[in-house]
């Protein structure tokens, strides 16, 4: 295929998105493939020929369609919203049609200067002091990466990238046992070893760190020789919305001289409203705070913003600068590249400042205070249902639930859901019971979505 079919081509695709959004409230919300289904329709050696766009479309639509689980499906109610408003995937098709990398400020100026805006922007709409500064990563786990780079560095004096771990005192950082997974993987990637992340045991219905037990580990490193570096907080954790006091963690962590990240990844959206940021009260005392406007804000994957009280601290930690990357004669200017680990980078904000121009702070608030409204009255619903008891009352929008009578049921419960396709929940564990988690925040949700899950989960439960 040429450019000079491009706008033939071009327009069939936005005609096939503008179908497959008006049709995805007949689809089933989870694929019901079994595995290895769809790799067996395609073939095992890559084609010599070249083959015609009607066939690989074809393909598109025959095989890869079934075989989808629909993220932008109104009654996606699984794990956290992945939402990609219409404007944010119209400007992605600008993006990807000037593929620009934009590592450096002169590859790309109207990147790097919409970077900083777009940044500030978001800054100001939950709410942080202008002291933040910040960039946008792909993701929170890299975001998180970067914090953790930062503690190790900061706390080593930065001798860690030049001479290594071997040798050094033992880096040690803190977080609560409720932190996602890419707390743990940053700080294998670091270097640093699952052993000397510390995990701190949660107290009350916020699952929040149990401060004393905090400054009591850190206390209990330094007497042992060990170089206590920094602490991570969460709010909004993925499991049920754990969600740490952010006054007290980040107070101790300024007393002990320890780097700070808050890992805000999905609850951080719904900052946008202002009589929401009660749960992160303190979080201007943060060094680092990461949210994904690519999970409910509706800015399409990859969008993480990653907010940094003084970037100066990671930019010493990450930047290099070989001869070829050198920017002549422009100081001053950011080369975002250096506020990372990758080099390369995609035009991420152009998404988010179509997406904030189109949609109005106020028209992403009211779809945000919705969600949490509706998720609030289905789980009160619930609550009366027979033989239903929540688990974890709602953090915005997301809390769980199980069959009084146990695992078991719940399970049952959690894949006749599944298999029936009208709405999709997925599982986790609250001391030690399973349970089925409900979040309310695809774009499309309506109110009448959120009553036929009510319908589905009672329904169901009383077969199993
Ligand atoms: C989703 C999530 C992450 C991971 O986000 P990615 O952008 O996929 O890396 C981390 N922490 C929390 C609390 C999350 O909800």
């Amino acid at each position: 295929m040429e450019w000079k079919d491009f706008a033939t081509q071009g327009a069939r695709a936005a005609q096939w998105a503008a179908d497959y959004h008006a049709g995805l409230r007949d689809r089933p919300v989870r694929a019901q493939t079994r595995p290895g289904e769809i790799a067996g329709k395609i073939p095992d050696q890559p084609p010599d020929a070249a083959e015609d766009i009607e066939a690989i479309l074809g393909d598109l639509d025959e095989i890869i369609l079934p075989g989808m689980t629909h993220w932008q499906h109104p009654r996606f109610f699984a794990y956290f919203p992945a939402n990609a408003a219409p404007v944010s995937v119209l400007a992605e098709y600008y993006v990807s049609t000037m593929a620009a990398q934009c590592m450096l400020w002169q590859t790309s100026p109207a990147a790097t200067e919409l970077e900083t805006r777009v940044i500030d922007w978001m800054r100001q709409a939950v709410g942080l002091p202008d002291q933040f500064s910040g960039s946008i990563q792909d993701s929170a786990s890299t975001a998180t990466l970067c914090a953790v780079l930062t503690m190790r560095e900061k706390a080593l004096g930065w001798a860690g990238n030049r001479e290594g771990l071997a040798g050094q005192k033992q880096v040690r950082i803190y977080a609560s046992d409720q932190v996602h997974s890419s707390i743990d993987r940053a700080i294998w990637v670091a270097g640093i070893g699952e052993a000397n992340l510390v995990r701190i045991p949660v107290t009350g219905a916020a699952r929040a760190m149990d401060i004393d037990a905090l400054r009591a580990a850190i206390a209990a490193d330094r007497a042992a020789g060990h170089l206590p570096a920094g602490v991570i907080a969460c709010v909004g954790g993925t499991s049920v919305g754990a969600t740490d006091d952010l006054r007290a963690v980040l107070t101790l962590a300024r007393d002990e001289g320890l780097y700070s990240h808050v890992d805000a990844a999905w609850a951080g959206a719904a900052m946008i409203c202002p009589e929401f940021r009660d749960v992160w009260e303190g979080v201007e005392m943060a060094d680092s705070v990461v949210l994904n406007p690519h999970k409910w804000l509706g800015a399409q994957f990859d969008c993480s913003t990653h907010f940094l009280a003084d970037p100066a601290d990671l930019v010493r930690t990450l930047a290099i600068q070989p001869e070829y990357l050198k920017t002549a004669g422009a100081d001053g200017i950011i080369n975002y590249s250096e506020w990372t680990v990758p080099l390369g980078r995609r035009f991420r904000a152009l998404k988010l400042w179509f997406l904030i121009r189109a949609h109005g702070l106020d028209g992403l608030r009211e779809m945000i205070r919705n969600h949490v409204h509706w998720s609030e009255s289905l789980a009160r619903r619930l609550a009366d249902a027979p033989g239903i008891e929540i688990v974890t009352q709602p953090m915005l929008s997301l809390f769980s639930f199980r069959m009084a009578e146990g695992d078991e049921k719940t399970e049952a419960l959690l894949h006749k859901i599944n298999n029936d396709g009208r709405i999709y929940l997925t599982q986790t564990r609250v001391d030690g019971a399973y349970v089925i988690r409900f979040q309310a925040g695809a774009f499309t949700t309506t109110e009448a979505d959120i009553d036929t899950a009510f319908e589905v989960i009672t329904e169901l439960a009383r077969e199993v």
